[in-house]
């Protein structure tokens, strides 16, 4: 197994200077990356479907950034794309057109894409998406899908969180996926009040399952929104663009009114954007809402030449291939040593749990035995591919898999 001690002496120094070492998701108390002793602290080189920590281990990348790599890190056309545009310019005190010739692409390659608004998390673009809503109409409330992640803003915390206040959360309602009559129920009760229904495509939370939408349940949220004159907005800033590039809610068959992109929009540098319908479009036009960057070029350039690439080569169809043999192949080595693993989600964005020990320890050692042997799994958070893995990655993945699967077999019996 592979050690740690470049990474901890760099996070002992961390430490010291920044409140919690690693703060955020990518640090080791976020509660995905346990058990913690398994993990490296930080990462040196990255390229392909792999990084490098500071000890110089290798490791085939299922995380993926949590979600920006998606061509393969350092992918060499949207390098030279963004070496062309920051030799030209970046941050001057207009925007360059090549704004314009994103939006223009969005706009083409999404299905509900009338415009594009840009900006840097996917944070921002889901604020952004509550604020049109609530001008919009002019009303209060946010309906939300239990085990939602929207971002860090005070409205998508909860109240007993640090830092939060009641009025952050006070118009905050909230339903449970799939449940077509908690929907109902609550969209009646509350009819004239509600501005937005928030939710991911399908429920990609931590800690469970992964839950695809139930057929029909879509549609049948849109026509309820429609019937209360509620905007719909899908958070497609995790699954956008790897389930479809016309956007997931086109996959599951349905029209948001606004849809948020982030992660997979321009293969790791930083822009995010929401799109929409026309009839939203001068509610956004009317907000107070930009920043110091959000205008930057050098992303739109790695923005349009990853969606451009990821068009070109169908990406999402490799995603669920390659996605569908990985997971084919995890089940397979666990069965052979005994164990019962369970795939969830959508392939693209598998969910992994061993499901013979409900404690969930055995889990978390397998994967402890997987990330220190060179495959970087999270214990329970849902995984990304990228088009640079290939069938030998795959393969590669596969054994070190069974190898973690028959050391816990030999220590368990
Ligand atoms: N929505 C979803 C579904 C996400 O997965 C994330 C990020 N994990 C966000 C919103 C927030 O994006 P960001 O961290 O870029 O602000």
């Amino acid at each position: 197994p592979f050690r740690y001690d470049a990474s901890m002496a760099m996070f002992d120094r961390a430490l010291a200077v920044i409140p919690s070492g690693v703060p955020g998701h990518l640090g080791p108390t976020e509660g995905c990356f346990v058990p913690q002793s398994a993990y490296p602290r930080f990462s040196d080189r990255a390229e392909g479907t792999r990084f490098w920590d500071l000890d110089g281990n290798c490791y085939i990348d299922y995380m993926c950034g949590y979600g920006p790599n998606v061509l393969g890190y350092r992918d060499p056309d949207v390098d030279a794309a963004v070496a062309a545009q920051a030799a030209k310019e970046d941050v001057v005190s207009l925007p360059s057109s090549i704004m314009v010739e994103f939006a223009e692409l969005l706009v083409d390659t999404v299905a509900s894409a009338d415009w594009a608004f840009f900006a840097k998390n996917g944070g921002d673009t889901t604020t952004l998406a509550i604020m049109t809503a609530r001008a919009a109409t002019m009303r209060k409330k946010i309906v939300f899908v239990k085990g939602f992640y929207h971002g860090v803003s005070p409205w998508t915390q909860k109240l007993d969180y640090p830092g939060v206040l009641e009025e952050d959360v006070a118009n905050n309602l909230y339903v449970p996926f799939n449940d077509l009559a908690a929907l109902r129920k609550l969209l009646s009760e509350n009819s004239g009040e509600i501005a937005a229904l928030i939710a991911q495509p399908y429920m990609h939370g931590n800690f469970v399952d992964n839950e695809l939408p139930a057929d029909g349940y879509w549609q049948a949220v849109r026509a309820l929104c429609d019937q209360y004159g509620v905007v719909l907005i899908v958070d497609d800033v995790r699954a956008g663009f790897r389930l479809d590039m016309a956007g997931s809610d086109h996959y599951f068959g349905f029209q948001a009114d606004l849809i948020c992109f982030c992660k997979a929009l321009a293969n790791g540098y930083n822009v995010s954007a929401l799109c929409g319908r026309d009839s939203l479009k001068s509610t956004v036009s009317s907000l107070t809402y930009t920043g110091s960057y959000w205008m930057s070029a050098v992303p739109f350039a790695a923005g349009i030449a990853t969606i451009t690439k990821l068009a070109e080569i169908d990406a999402p169809a490799r995603f669920a291939q390659l996605g569908t043999e990985l997971t084919t192949g995890l089940v397979q080595a666990a069965a052979d040593n005994g164990f019962h693993l369970v795939t969830s989600g959508a392939p693209a964005l598998f969910y992994l749990r061993l499901a013979d020990d409900d404690s969930l320890m055995l889990h978390q050692e397998w994967i402890a035995e997987c990330v220190q042997r060179g495959v970087y799994f999270s214990s329970h958070h849902n995984h990304f591919m990228n088009a640079a893995m290939t069938r030998a990655d795959i393969t590669e993945t596969v054994e070190i898999a069974h190898e973690a699967f028959a050391v816990l077999r030999s220590r368990h019996g």
